[in-house]
């Protein structure tokens, strides 16, 4: 931690990384989502400002609470045009008391621990308790954070993962087998990785559906994660229509879930088509799965709340 005299904190990637455990971030963020569904957290609708094709600046602004830290994250995602996309940028956060700016944070590094990690409170939450087949769809940043922040919920028997280049999907296959200690299998197709899965991840920066409701199989639990802007949508209208549906925060899906918004536009859902949110699942005020059978699906765009509950974690696990 670097620290300017009587200034914020500095924690840059290295630091975030060396600080911040997978088991750490998930409970931080449980937390988080559960005060965002009962209003003790609020945050505003994220906003973006397009930088030209692919490049946008986003402004997320959060409080924790009452008296608690809030802050906000700025970050660029600048696609590179081959479908890789970099998140750049910090998370600025203030103390609840006092006003006072009291740390920044790496927000590429931030995101990066801290979405699997909602992924698995998620799944924890979701998913059939004798789940232990993961399918990942995407072999990007997010996709070996998934990978093992899923395993810690679930005592995963198979990984398998697709890409849309064989060869890569291999090469990732064989490094996060030798990363994570566990069995992970590359398939060239996405349907038969999916078809037996019981838990399926999408973590890929698809504009257009590479996932499909058709190949889920009774009582999966599907995370939709890297469509987190309303013109991308990863999985098709099926997805969101044939299992019990339940979001990150309703108030931003209903505007940025692009899964939801096209299912929406063809006329196959509409609003009541959102179960619930994770925070009320994690609280017990709405019900997750109701059967083994039942398909549920974790809607994830991603949150201010999110980032600054980490953060806060870090802050003052430093002091
Ligand atoms: P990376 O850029 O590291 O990886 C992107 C992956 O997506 C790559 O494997 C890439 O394939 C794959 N991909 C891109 N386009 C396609 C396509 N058309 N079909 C199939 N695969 C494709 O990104 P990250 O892992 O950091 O993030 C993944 C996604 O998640 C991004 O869209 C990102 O914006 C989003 N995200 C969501 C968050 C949330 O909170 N919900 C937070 C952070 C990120 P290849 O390997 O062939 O290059």
């Amino acid at each position: 931690m670097a620290q300017a005299v009587d200034g914020p904190a500095v924690f840059d990637a290295g630091e975030v990384r060396r600080r911040l455990g997978a088991d750490a971030a998930r409970e931080a963020v449980r937390a988080a989502m559960i005060a965002l569904s009962d209003g003790r957290a609020r945050q505003l609708i994220r906003s973006f400002i397009g930088l030209g094709s692919g490049r946008t600046f986003a402004i997320m602004p959060a409080a924790l609470g009452e008296r608690a830290h809030f802050g906000a994250k700025l970050v660029s995602v600048f696609a590179d045009g081959r479908g890789r996309k970099s998140h750049e940028g910090l998370v600025a956060l203030f103390d609840g008391e006092t006003g006072q700016v009291v740390c920044v944070a790496d927000a590429g590094e931030v995101t990066a621990i801290r979405t699997p990690a909602a992924s698995a409170a998620a799944t924890e939450a979701l998913a059939r308790p004798d789940a232990d087949s993961l399918a990942v769809l995407g072999l990007g940043r997010q996709a070996l954070g998934h990978i093992d922040a899923v395993a810690r919920v679930r005592p995963l028997k198979t990984v398998r993962v697709w890409g849309r280049e064989a060869g890569r999907a291999q090469a990732f296959a064989e490094a996060a087998a030798r990363e994570t200690g566990l069995a992970v299998q590359a398939l060239a197709d996405a349907e038969r990785a999916v078809a037996e899965a019981a838990i399926v991840c999408t973590v890929t920066g698809a504009a257009d559906p590479i996932l499909k409701g058709a190949w889920l199989a009774p009582g999966t639990h599907v995370n939709l994660v890297g469509s987190s802007g309303p013109g991308q949508a990863e999985a098709d209208a099926a997805v969101v229509t044939r299992g019990r549906y339940i979001v990150d925060h309703r108030e931003h899906v209903l505007v940025h879930g692009g899964e939801f918004l096209r299912a929406k536009a063809a006329g196959l859902a509409d609003d009541t088509i959102i179960a619930g949110e994770i925070g009320e699942v994690f609280a017990g005020t709405k019900p997750g799965r109701t059967s083994p059978d039942q398909i549920t699906v974790y809607k994830s765009l991603g949150h201010a709340v999110q980032d600054l509950a980490v953060t806060a974690w870090i802050y003052e696990q430093s002091r």
